[in-house]
């Protein structure tokens, strides 16, 4: 099987520094990270569960959830988001194992074992996202909770997050995001359900550029959330 890996893709996030909340890759994470958290605690108690987070990159959301009270593991492939996760998370203090290792891999060694599974704004950059979805419902144990955030593929996400974000606004690198690998809601709760993953809650999330945050909507229009229950 060839892995499911675009090195590429995993290129574009070794740049700069993950938490300089001004650094052009990473600010609009930083920005994602208060609405998505009280979007996963709006379903789930944090304190004391087990979870890993998928694709963790530097660790902004990975740390929210251990600050929070939960056991939390980081899964990525990029060696320096990696290391600059791992220095972060030490000086302060906060007991997160971060590990190098194809997520399949990882699922196949940790089958079942996790009260929630998080992948945020990584499965658009995988050549196979739907072998990430397959994954992350088998860490997942029988009634624990599944969270992914991804981009629509429509023309309004296509002016939005490339046009708008990346060429007029300039508020990600340029070629972050390639269109054809956005994935429509449909598509995404399509795959799930085929792995026993059953929706609970899907919202859009809308960018204020005068207030630099980001609100929920009903709409999946561009950037978007999705909630799911393992069966
Ligand atoms: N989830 C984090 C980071 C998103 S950026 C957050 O939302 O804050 C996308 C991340 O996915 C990068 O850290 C990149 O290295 C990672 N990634 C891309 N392809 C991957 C793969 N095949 N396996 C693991 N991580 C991958």
């Amino acid at each position: 099987m060839q892995a499911n890996i675009d090195h590429q893709e995993i290129q574009k996030f070794s740049q700069g520094h993950w938490w300089d909340l001004h650094d052009p890759t990473y600010a609009m994470l930083h920005q994602l990270n208060p609405v998505r958290l009280k979007f996963i605690e709006d379903h789930v108690k944090l304190q004391n569960q087990n979870i890993v987070d998928l694709g963790c990159g530097g660790g902004i959301l990975t740390e929210a959830l251990a600050k929070a009270g939960a056991h939390v593991s980081g899964i990525d492939l990029n060696e320096e988001a990696l290391a600059q996760a791992k220095a972060h998370a030490i000086e302060h203090h906060l007991p997160i194992h971060y590990q190098a290792i194809p997520i399949e891999q990882f699922a196949t060694q940790h089958p079942a074992t996790f009260d929630v599974v998080t992948c945020m704004e990584m499965l658009e950059h995988v050549p196979d996202p739907e072998s990430i979805i397959a994954a992350a419902s088998h860490l997942t144990k029988p009634g624990g909770w599944v969270f992914f955030s991804t981009i629509n593929r429509s023309l309004r996400a296509y002016l939005e997050a490339i046009v708008g974000a990346e060429y007029l606004l300039k508020l990600l690198p340029k070629g972050t995001h390639d269109y054809q690998k956005f994935i429509k809601p449909s598509e995404l709760c399509n795959a799930a359900r085929r792995y026993g993953l059953e929706l609970v809650a899907l919202n859009g999330l809308d960018y204020h550029f005068t207030s630099k945050n980001f609100s929920l909507s009903p709409k999946p229009q561009t950037n978007y959330l999705a909630a799911f229950r393992h069966q």
